[in-house]
């Protein structure tokens, strides 16, 4: 073996190497793509900015024209793209409404606010109101405002409770109607498939006032009861009516989605006892509001004092921050220019139904819910329900859902044995952002063969 030549020197491989890193370097630097990429990063991508960027390509909410002026752009998400799917778990237990990040990121402008340090020191609200002495009067204001735009519910002459999310007020509506008399705890009942929390949440104190008395429909005690009226349904999104159909019924409706982007409007909902949650109205669960519309004073007066013992008060800069995100959607309903909130929101539903009932033809390994197509008050048009859950039952001999698409599919969903049905349903959330529902109709759309679970 001869010398190594000297234009292979240690000193030229070093400089050899270091071009090589460089153009490495800028390549990345360019994008992957061929340079097509706006995207530029040198550093390993954490896969949510990385699914944002995606995402951001594919459906923009805003689009800015020439002229430097911004609309709501019509694109809407290109879903059959196969999203990069590295088997990790994706968790759609919950439905947390990550759906409405891309509308708020870009229209968010609309609802930032500054908070000084001198503001919500008191207890009290100031609102003339010896009612519900914690309310926030502009929230009050837009809360009336909303609904008289949507014409989902009746607010004239209604009292307005607000809560930490509607859950806390559920619980208010539970200690308002029981009797506090020694006659017992009062059964609570609902249809199945029920909100999977209602049990939970009425039995974990093990209350003297009130009991969980299980599915409505096979439900013959007599005397008083309470009923809960989840419409349009969590899990399945059907909307209902009561079952039960006694005199001694006392009701509270749920009305957490009846809202234009999950079901048609079909009337102005009018009952004694409402619940509304920002969580699923406009997708700000983090703030944690929900308000009750209550027709009865007394009623309304004693879920204000179950707040008052319960967290005395509710947070005023969750309030105003409400207040302000239900003023830009009610504001954003009447502008020309942009696409409303609803609107954006009822595309970016109908568009995940479509492609999951698709799935759901090419797989036949599973079935959904089938809706009636229903006139919408709101957007003038008929359409079937596309809820905020797919009530999804597996087929080809799959006896335990769950299990398997928590095995088999790397999914986590809720089980319907929660929902007093059994095990060959679940309750998947639509709710979550388009790379993880991406992945859904990937998995989901391959084989669904087990004969085993
Ligand atoms: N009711 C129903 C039917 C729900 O689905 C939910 C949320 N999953 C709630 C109430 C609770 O909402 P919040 O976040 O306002 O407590």
């Amino acid at each position: 073996m001869g010398k190594v030549p000297r234009i292979l020197s240690w000193r030229n491989m070093l400089v050899l190497s270091l071009a090589v890193n460089v153009s490495l370097v800028l390549r990345i630097l360019k994008g992957s793509d061929g340079g097509n990429s706006s995207y530029v990063s040198i550093w390993p991508v954490v896969s949510t900015s990385l699914d944002r960027t995606v995402y951001d390509n594919k459906w923009p909410v805003v689009s800015t024209t020439a002229s430097g002026s911004s609309s709501l752009s019509s694109a809407s998400c290109i879903y059959n793209e196969t999203q990069e799917d590295d088997d990790r778990i994706i968790n759609l237990k919950l439905g947390d409404p990550m759906v409405y990040e891309r509308y708020w990121q870009q229209m968010g402008h609309m609802t930032t606010m500054v908070i000084p340090g001198w503001q919500s020191l008191s207890y009290f609200s100031d609102n003339n109101n010896e009612l519900c002495w914690f309310l926030e009067p502009e929230l009050a204001k837009e809360i009336v405002r909303v609904h008289k735009v949507v014409g989902n519910a009746v607010t004239q002459d209604r009292y307005i409770v607000v809560g930490t999310g509607s859950t806390q007020l559920y619980q208010a509506a539970l200690y308002a109607l029981s009797p506090h008399d020694d006659s017992g705890p009062i059964n609570v009942v609902s249809a199945s498939p029920y909100y999977c929390s209602y049990p939970l949440i009425t039995d974990c104190l093990k209350s003297g006032l009130y009991r969980w008395g299980g599915d409505a429909k096979g439900y013959k005690e007599e005397g008083p009861y309470i009923e809960l009226v989840t419409s349009p349904n969590n899990p399945d999104g059907f909307l209902r009516e009561s079952v039960v159909n006694r005199s001694e019924g006392i009701l509270i409706h749920d009305l957490a989605y009846y809202w234009p982007q999950y079901t048609p409007i079909t009337s102005i909902a009018d009952h004694d006892v409402m619940l509304f949650t920002a969580s699923k109205s406009t997708g700000h669960a983090g703030m944690r509001i929900g308000w009750a519309l209550v027709k009865d004073k007394e009623t309304a007066r004693k879920m204000t004092e179950y707040i008052e013992l319960n967290t005395i008060g509710v947070s005023k800069v969750s309030q105003l921050r409400v207040a302000k995100v239900l003023k830009a959607v009610s504001d954003s309903c009447s502008n020309e220019t942009f696409k409303s909130f609803f609107e954006h929101s009822y595309d970016a539903m109908s568009e995940r139904w479509k492609l999951l009932k698709q799935a759901s033809k090419t797989s036949k390994g599973f079935t959904l819910p089938v809706f009636d197509s229903q006139r919408c008050s709101f957007f003038g048009k008929v359409f079937e329900p596309q809820p905020a859950f797919a009530w999804l039952k597996c087929e080809e001999g799959i006896v335990d859902c769950e299990k398997f698409l928590r095995e088999e599919k790397n999914i986590l969903t809720k089980s319907g044995k929660y929902f007093g049905d059994d095990l060959s349903y679940v309750r998947l959330s639509m709710l979550d952002r388009d790379s993880t529902f991406n992945i859904l109709l990937h998995r989901i759309s391959s084989s669904f063969n087990s004969s085993t679970l």
